[in-house]
């Protein structure tokens, strides 16, 4: 009977764990992410990592790891992440990267998207993550979030992607985090 037990959380360990895919490597280094974006801590245990990219570019990509998301997340209201959760739902089967969790449109490269995944250590957590946006539904799910945590997510952006005056022109409502 135990080793019956053992066999099948093995098995359901295995379903939920997977290797961590080159999609969520750091364009910047060519490597797995190793440290959190916000406390420049090396990740241990539980951390996020979210891309976006436009016309086939990463324009901002990070790690944060759990107590830096805990502590942001305190700064988010209850409206605004019961909003986020009814807008991505969390199917408990991995999802498909190829197409946006939302509205379903294909991932193309040269179009406008952000990927969000939850990894242990050097592996892939797949519940309810990975997934992919696109970039109409990332602005949809802006639009949905209160205005005070718009503003707190403006803060960790330009905190942490300064980046050129011309990008802020492009891209008004994006680089900034959209699964906390
Ligand atoms: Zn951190
Ligand atoms: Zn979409």
């Amino acid at each position: 009977m135990r080793r019956f037990l053992r066999h099948l959380l093995e098995g359901v360990q295995e379903r939920l764990f997977s290797d961590i895919p080159e999609d969520f490597h750091s364009v910047e280094t060519g490597e797995p992410f190793r440290t959190c974006i916000d406390c420049e801590q090396p990740l241990t245990g539980f951390y996020i990592i979210e891309k976006a990219f436009v016309n086939g570019d990463a324009i901002y990509e990070y790690a944060l790891c759990d107590s830096c998301s805990e502590s942001l997340g305190e700064d988010i209201s209850p409206e605004s992440k019961k909003h986020v959760r009814k807008f991505i739902g969390f199917p408990l089967k991995p999802r498909n990267l190829n197409r946006c969790a939302k509205c379903k449109t294909p991932r193309e490269e040269g179009g406008e998207h952000v990927i969000i995944g939850g990894f242990e250590e050097d592996k892939m957590l797949n519940l309810g993550l990975p997934l992919t946006l696109c970039g109409s539904c990332v602005d949809l799910l802006n639009e949905g979030m209160s205005k005070a945590t718009r503003d707190r997510l403006d803060e960790f952006e330009r905190e942490h992607f300064p980046g050129p005056p011309e990008m802020e022109i492009d891209l008004p409502k994006r680089p900034k985090p959209v699964l906390i």
